[in-house]
């Protein structure tokens, strides 16, 4: 291959790396928004299928020019929209490897490295997490197919002890599932038990308190009586406010009957590697599958998820499938596609690895509780100032902020759970802030409804956010507060 070659492979990823190492360097200081329309990102992508194609360095040019204009800098250090983390530099370059070595990481015999990667991953996330040792874990795409993974499990388990075999005989006849949650569950469990064919509807909801915590004696009244196949879905890290349900109390009520508990912990799961904050979680160890993310608090590029189980049989049960032409591993290894839906899949918990043997134990929870402090100071701040509200108890990484017409102290204006009862004009005020935030383009977040009323929600998730940034992010929604309170 001649090296002068603009599209020989070491030509292309030179391209890449420069191109890469350029958008990365932009990250802290570029526009966190792109002031762009979808229709000029077609002018740059769209066309007819080529019949020819074009050289594949003019091609990756192309892509890398898109991706300046027009790309959402979630990656960077003032993004704080839904739940979203950035990715570790050491977990990027693994990423790239992956990519290189591009391997089927579903069986052992075709991805050593990616499989057993993620075999002591798994191994160093259960100890992080306090998590039984014996659990089962598998990399899956994110939140929503981990909690799709763990209540496979939990429907296997509970239709098993009631004598039926879901996976040979589906759910037609089958006894009925009770499921049992908080109504603040994630909407991806709801997604989740609409593809295993549970149904939506099938939730019993369980109020919660102010904090979104579900109330402890309501599910034990909701789980009273009956003794079919149960399952509990608990969350740890509400996507708002990021509390954690009263965990001990809610896995003692049901494992008092006979029921499965699953706790959702997208994000929340990960105060488990803080030991300043593990103590909210406290009787977590005792639930029977897990679902979270890595790609949210971990920092790793997306996509990655991980559901976990205490019972391997019933993970294994629901997950695993045989064929003849699969050459499964004789025992002393493991094929990834036992514990995931997926079949063919991506190595995703080499990023994983790496995240984990850079950081070790000290420097994830130092990740944890770095991003847990810059939330509590972003609530100092703004509490603040007169005529902005915080709404939640900051827990962990999120923090809710509603924004008021008038610059009375929220504290001369008794906080309530009750809609409307602050002065008229706060809903749209708060929206009106939102907007102007996002507009100015320093640091973006999203809005939300929360028991009623409007407000700005701020997560930080990313591990290349400082205290600095958290300045900058304050002073932006405080400038952008006054200009839309001034009468107009
Ligand atoms: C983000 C989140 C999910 C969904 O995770 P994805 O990775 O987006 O699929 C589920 N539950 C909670 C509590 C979350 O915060």
């Amino acid at each position: 291959m001649n090296p002068s070659d603009p599209d020989a492979p070491a030509a292309l990823l030179d391209l890449v790396r420069e191109r890469a190492t350029r958008y990365l360097e932009s990250l802290p200081e570029r526009p966190v928004f792109p002031r762009v329309r979808p229709g000029d990102v077609r002018a740059r992508l769209d066309g007819p299928l080529p019949a020819a194609g074009e050289a594949p360095a003019a091609v990756l040019r192309r892509l890398a020019d898109a991706g300046d204009a027009a790309a959402v800098a979630s990656a960077g250090p003032r993004y704080f929209g839904f739940v979203i983390g950035g990715a570790l530099p050491v977990a990027l370059g693994a990423d790239w490897l992956t990519s290189v070595w591009d391997q089927n990481a579903g069986l052992y015999v075709a991805a050593p490295v990616p499989t057993v990667a993620e075999e002591v991953a798994a191994r160093w996330l259960l100890e992080l997490f306090g998590l039984p040792a014996r659990s089962s874990v598998g990399f899956v795409t994110g939140g929503q197919m981990a909690n799709f993974t763990a209540l496979a499990a939990a429907r296997h388990a509970v239709l098993r002890r009631s004598g039926w075999d879901v996976e040979r005989d589906g759910l037609q006849g089958a006894p009925r599932v009770r499921v049992v949650a908080g109504e603040e569950a994630h909407v991806t469990i709801h997604g989740a038990l609409q593809m295993l064919g549970l149904g939506s509807g099938a939730i019993v909801e369980v109020p919660t308190d102010g904090q979104g915590r579900v109330i402890a004696a309501q599910l034990r009244d909701a789980l009273r009586g009956h003794d079919g196949p149960t399952i509990v879905c608990a969350q740890a890290g509400n996507v708002n406010t990021g509390a954690v349900d009263p965990l001990a109390e809610v896995i003692d009520a049901a494992h008092e009957g006979a029921a499965w508990v699953h706790v959702d912990g997208a994000f929340g799961l990960w105060a488990a590697a803080s030991p300043r904050r593990r103590g909210l979680l406290a009787g977590i160890e005792r639930a029977d599958s897990w679902a979270t993310d890595a790609h949210k608090w971990l920092n790793v590029p997306y996509d990655c998820g991980l559901a976990i189980v205490a019972d391997p049989e019933a993970h294994f049960g629901a997950m695993s499938l045989k064929a003849e032409y699969l050459e499964k591993s004789d025992g002393t290894a493991r094929d990834p596609l036992d514990w995931t839906p997926e079949f063919s899949r991506r190595g995703r918990g080499v990023a994983v690895w790496a995240a984990l043997a850079s950081l070790g134990r000290d420097g994830v929870a130092a990740l944890v509780d770095r991003c847990c402090d810059h939330a509590a100071r972003f609530a100092e701040l703004l509490g603040r100032e007169p005529g902005i509200e915080v709404l939640n108890e900051v827990v962990l990484n999120q923090v809710l902020v509603r924004f008021h017409p008038e610059s009375r102290l929220a504290n001369e204006e008794p906080a309530t759970d009750a809609p409307g009862a602050d002065a008229p004009g706060a809903d749209a005020l708060t929206r009106d802030v939102v907007r102007r935030v996002q507009e100015d383009r320093v640091c973006w977040l999203s809005g939300t409804r929360w028991r009623g009323r409007d407000a700005m929600r701020i997560s930080v998730s990313n591990w290349s956010t400082t205290a600095a940034d958290v300045e900058r992010s304050v002073d932006s929604i405080r400038r952008c507060y006054l200009a839309g309170r001034a009468p107009r």
